[in-house]
């Protein structure tokens, strides 16, 4: 089982952020910025190459619901998927980064 399965299912602890049926979203334990929100679908999905269209429909509502609650809409954020190993992702349970708190730097911002 994936490492993002057994927070699904309470093996490993998480802090938890906002979480419904479908969605949990809870604090990454390695920071990218000073706030650093998981968000995945509860089901197992290996990458964005699987997740179906029924799931991008409902996880987005329930991700501007997540930056409502970080209170982060009027500031701005990014929000960030990895796919693959080019993409640089690590677990393989799809998920998004919200990244924010702070001016972010990076690859696509060419400020
Ligand atoms: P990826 O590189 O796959 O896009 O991102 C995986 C993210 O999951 C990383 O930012 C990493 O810090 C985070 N992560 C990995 N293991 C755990 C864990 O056990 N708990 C939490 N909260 N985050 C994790
Ligand atoms: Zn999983």
């Amino acid at each position: 089982m994936c490492i993002f399965c057994k927070i699904v299912n309470g093996e490993i602890p998480n802090n938890t952020v906002l979480e419904n049926e479908e969605f949990l979203a809870f604090e990454d334990i390695n920071p990218q910025a000073k706030i650093h929100t998981i968000v995945i679908p509860k089901v197992h999905v290996e990458s964005f190459n699987n997740v179906s269209s029924a799931i991008m429909n409902n996880i987005t509502p329930f991700i501007q619901e997540v930056t409502k609650k970080l209170n982060v809409n009027s500031d701005g954020y990014r929000l960030i998927t990895n796919i693959g190993n080019h993409g640089g992702q690590e677990v393989p349970h799809s998920h998004f980064h919200i990244l924010a708190g702070e001016p972010l730097r990076g690859l696509v911002n060419r400020a």
